[in-house]
């Protein structure tokens, strides 16, 4: 068995409260030991970790690989092999793939394709999540019992909403029974009535249809309105506004079993990116208003918004290259994510590095209820190490995934992953 020592780094492991400079020694796929440093014996392979975070794999719930199920993938903006280098190339160790692709991934047979795929490159852990409904349609729900049989750990119609209030119900009880969440994105079609950009300020003044924050809150109200009454997991996906982060923290204080989560774009972007008309700040639900933007800041800090996901959305440069009224919503995530998420959260004060990880790690690990996310002897060895420090500008010509659509380019940020490593063995490492 392999021997890999990480050397000399501050190991953080929120879910013990672990916080201290140490050696870390990965044997096969497992963590077989922490100590002192030079204290842990010879290693195949070291990696010198000093002054450098070593933390539990960051795990995505909301990425979007684009990868029909069993079909060729030549002209896709991304494929399950290059989103899965995105994601450790990011630090991410494990991603979980929504299922809002051309068909969708609504079968056994899709979701272990995914499953095969995944395992395939060899990368990030890819999990696949299912659809709510048959065909992603809404009108019945889909065989969440067979999808989960076949890996599927969660189930969501992302991209759009189970309108029709009995298959939801339908959708939820079954999740409830299976034990599984239900990963909702929050978005009334008829009050959202097919808005572009946020219905603020800017709609008006560049003359494009709004889509209200109403149209998100009255979804996130129903969501957990529904959780209450049938007891599934709902985890509410992308939370973008002050009304819907202030519904999540009232349904959680009153009970239901409800998590949120919350995109690097809403905690560090605002609609006024969307003023010179480019599209790729277009997303959905759409960049909002400073206020929002706080609200959702302040959630992430206070625990309203228990974690932190991409939305990792690739497109072709050819479909984002169309008017914004007519572009689709969608920015890549997982090669820019980890610095914004320390400019919003950490360089403003808000969290800790052990606070910030814990929303990269335990805490959506928790939502899945899987055995991810820990650092510890024993666990799986799925490791990230991370320079808080380096400086660096987000180049998307450089990025492992297929798109180039990130909001961030050009941004000059701080701290980045420099070596990823899943099941034991390193998948990522930085060139330096
Ligand atoms: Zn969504």
């Amino acid at each position: 068995m392999s021997r890999i020592l990480l050397a000399g780094g501050r190991i953080i492991d929120p879910a013990s409260g672990r916080d201290e400079v140490a050696d870390l020694l990965i044997q096969g796929d497992r963590i077989a030991a922490i100590g002192p440093a030079g204290s842990l014996g010879p290693a195949d392979r070291t990696i010198d970790c000093r002054r450098r975070l070593v933390v539990p794999g960051l795990i995505d719930l909301h990425v979007h690989l684009r990868e029909p199920p069993a079909q060729t993938a030549e002209e896709l903006p991304e494929t399950i092999a290059s989103g899965a280098a995105a994601a450790v190339a990011g630090g991410f160790t494990t991603v979980c793939a929504m299922p809002n692709t051309r068909p969708p991934i609504d079968t056994p047979q899709a979701v272990r394709y995914y499953i095969k795929r995944g395992r395939e490159a060899g990368l990030a852990r890819v999990l696949p999540v299912g659809c709510q409904t048959a065909g992603r349609a809404g009108r019945k729900p889909a065989d969440l019992a067979a999808m989960q049989a076949a890996g599927a750990v969660a189930f969501s119609d992302d991209g759009s909403d189970v309108a029709d209030p009995k298959v939801f119900e339908d959708v939820l009880r079954e999740a409830a029974r299976l034990g599984a969440p239900a990963f909702c994105h929050c978005e009334d079609a008829e009050l959202a009535a097919g808005g572009a950009i946020n219905d603020g300020p800017l709609a008006m003044v560049l003359g494009l249809p709004g889509n209200p924050p109403e149209a998100e809150e009255a979804a996130v109200q129903r969501a957990c309105d529904a959780a209450a009454r049938t007891g599934c997991r709902v985890h509410i996906c992308h939370v973008s506004t002050e009304g819907a982060v202030e519904i999540v923290r009232r349904a959680k204080a009153g009970g239901a079993p409800v998590t949120a989560e919350a995109a690097p774009h809403h905690l560090a972007l605002t609609e006024e990116s969307l003023a010179g008309r480019d599209t790729v700040f277009k997303v959905s639900p759409p960049l909002r208003c400073g206020h929002d933007v706080d609200a959702v800041l302040e959630g992430v800090r206070d625990g309203a918004i228990d974690c932190l996901a991409t939305d990792h959305a690739p497109h072709s440069a050819k479909a984002k290259r169309r008017p914004l009224a007519e572009a689709p919503a969608g920015m890549i995530g997982l090669e820019s994510a980890l610095p914004v998420y320390a400019k919003a959260l950490i360089e403003t004060g808000l969290l800790t590095w052990p606070q910030l990880v814990a929303r990269l790690t335990i805490n959506p690990a928790r939502i899945l209820g899987v055995d991810l996310g820990r650092i510890a002897v024993g666990a799986t060895a799925d490791v990230a190490v991370i320079d808080p420090e380096v400086a660096w500008r987000i180049e998307p010509t450089h990025f492992a995934s297929r798109a180039r659509n990130c909001p961030f380019a050009g941004w000059d940020i701080r701290g980045r992953a420099v070596t990823t490593i899943v099941g034991g063995r390193v998948v990522y490492q930085q060139e330096i």
